[in-house]
């Protein structure tokens, strides 16, 4: 077999061909850089399967750096959270793991040399200010008045807004490039803003933060970055990148852009998913029904279902819109291979076997005959209504000579699962669809927002399902196949007295015929 990885994309021939050249001396370093200010989801996993992919693959490394340049939104919760996440996916960084904010010193000393080279000012305008005197893109912007300060003035107004002496928004640190670049990223953007803020790490220490253009680059440069791998909507600020690390003079990362992962009727942005959390339209990020993978370890996802799903969907340039029934039939094809086999039934019918003492539950037409999964074909002789006419109770007689194998020539209709009444765990049965009702949740019809695009049915409570006693062992997150049923797994909220299992997915995609 060979060890080349499955797919060839354009990221990985780049890389390879950058090898066969002794680039960078032969070095490979790529680095997953996440903004701890959520958990990581599905989209997550692509750039985590690529740049740790393409590290192992081909004899390089991968960092992981912590991107907590903003100390409002970070919380240490989601540092642990996505560390969790990035081992259970199969990943290893090593001793690689960075913060940016372990480089605040550093960044302020760029700054600084900006500064002196007479790159950089300090504006005293406002946002609003600033944002009406940055043009449009077909005009160009408006010189602020600041842009022509001494460098000793900025140097000590820099200085000021370190040592605390202004309050939050009343100064920023300007790189000073062209205000009338096409590209509007070149604009003089700001590199420093003023916030009063205690940060995760370095608690009061700052109250100055590089924002993430300025940081980001010149965090890559840092650690050597061999190939600095981001999504599409970052070509534009690539300029202002190399900007940054031609005028600081400092190792030069190269960067490539891949096309992020859009997938049908969920929601990635983190701000979205943090407000379907925080407004408790969903019980957590670990929901079974979030693209998050919290959540989808929950719902019984395995880690190895989710790489070869990355992997199946590729690395291209162009955005494009995958359907969820692609991720679910990764999953569905390893449980096939992997997950035991057991028996429940989630809308029970009680079945009396007259000729046979136990009781049995199970599905079964009057007048028909079908095989009890792994024991007698039954006949149904006799059924029992209640005062609505739903048919209660099925009597049935069993033919003794059947367990097993049946007797040459006869052939029954059905296989049908079933559990015995005075032996089967009662257990609460949770079933999921989509979380949204549109592919494209908030931005399908204008004024629409996406949480009026829910899906009210996407969790199905079944509170009195019988199991096979087995199932009491059942390893939490570990998925069994029901037969018939699907793929389903012990939640972690069951308790050993009450037991709650999540449908990780159905047997077939019935999805598609669905839509
Ligand atoms: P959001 O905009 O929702 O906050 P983000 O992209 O800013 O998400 P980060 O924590 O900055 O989130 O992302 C870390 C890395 O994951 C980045 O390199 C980013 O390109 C990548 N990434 C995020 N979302 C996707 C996606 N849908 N597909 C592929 N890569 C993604
Ligand atoms: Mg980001």
């Amino acid at each position: 077999m060979s060890t080349e990885p499955q797919t060839k994309d354009f990221i990985r021939n780049i890389v390879a061909e950058d090898l066969k050249n002794n680039k960078n001396d032969g070095r490979l370093v790529t680095r997953f850089p996440p903004e701890p200010n959520g958990y990581l989801h599905i989209g997550h996993a692509k750039s985590i399967c690529l740049n740790f992919g393409v590290a192992r693959e081909q004899g390089g490394v991968c960092h992981l750096r912590f991107d907590d340049t903003n100390p409002v939104k970070e919380e240490t919760e989601f540092i642990d959270a996505i560390k969790t996440d990035v081992s259970w996916l199969g990943f290893d960084w090593g001793e690689n793991e960075y913060y940016t904010s372990s480089y605040f010193e550093q960044l302020y000393q760029f700054a600084t040399q900006l500064i002196r080279a007479g790159k950089a000012y300090v504006e005293d305008l406002s946002g609003e200010e600033m944002r009406q005197m940055r043009g449009t893109l077909t005009q160009a912007g408006t010189n602020s008045p600041c842009r022509e300060r001494s460098i000793e003035d900025n140097l000590d107004l820099f200085e000021r807004m370190r040592n605390g002496e202004f309050g939050n928004g009343e100064k920023v640190l300007r790189a000073k490039i062209d205000m009338a670049a096409p590209n509007m990223n070149l604009r003089d953007p700001a590199m420093y803003r003023i916030l009063h803020a205690h940060h995760h790490r370095t608690g009061n220490e700052w109250c100055i933060y590089p924002m993430y253009d300025f940081a980001h680059g010149q965090s890559d440069s840092i650690e050597q970055i061999t190939h600095s791998i981001c999504t599409l909507e970052f070509a534009d600020h690539r300029p202002l990148y190399d900007w940054f690390i031609e005028q600081l003079g400092i190792f030069a990362p190269r960067q490539y852009e891949f096309a992020r992962l859009n997938l049908g009727y969920t929601v990635m942005s983190k701000r979205k998913l943090q407000q379907l959390v925080a407004q408790n339209h969903v019980s957590g990020w670990d929901d079974p029904r979030m693209p998050t993978l919290v959540g989808m370890r929950r719902r019984g996802f395995p880690a190895r279902a989710i790489r070869t799903f990355c992997e199946r969907i590729g690395v291209g340039k162009s955005d494009s819109w995958i359907d969820m029934s692609v991720l679910e039939d990764c999953v569905r094809e390893q449980l096939n291979e992997t997950a035991p086999r057991a028996m429940c039934v989630i809308d029970p019918i009680k079945v009396v076997i007259t000729d046979y003492p136990p009781k049995k539950f199970f599905r079964l037409g009057p007048g028909r005959e079908v095989r009890l999964r792994n024991s007698y074909i039954i006949k149904c002789n006799d059924f029992i209504c209640d005062e609505h006419g739903k048919i209660t109770e099925l009597h049935c007689t069993h033919d003794a000579a059947t367990l097993g194998a049946a007797p040459e020539g006869r052939k029954v209709k059905g296989i049908i699962h079933w559990v015995s009444q005075a032996h089967a765990l009662k257990v609460e049965v949770r079933q999921y669809d989509r979380l949204f009702n549109v592919e494209s949740p908030g931005a399908s019809k204008e004024g629409v927002d996406f949480i009026d695009e829910m899906n009210p049915d996407s969790k199905e409570i079944i509170p009195c399902c019988y199991a096979e006693p087995s199932l009491a062992n059942a390893e939490i997150g570990v998925p069994y196949q029901f037969e018939r049923l699907g793929y389903f797994c012990a939640d972690n909220e069951s308790k050993s007295d009450a037991l709650v299992f999540n449908r990780t997915v159905t047997l077939r995609d019935s999805w598609q015929k669905a839509k």
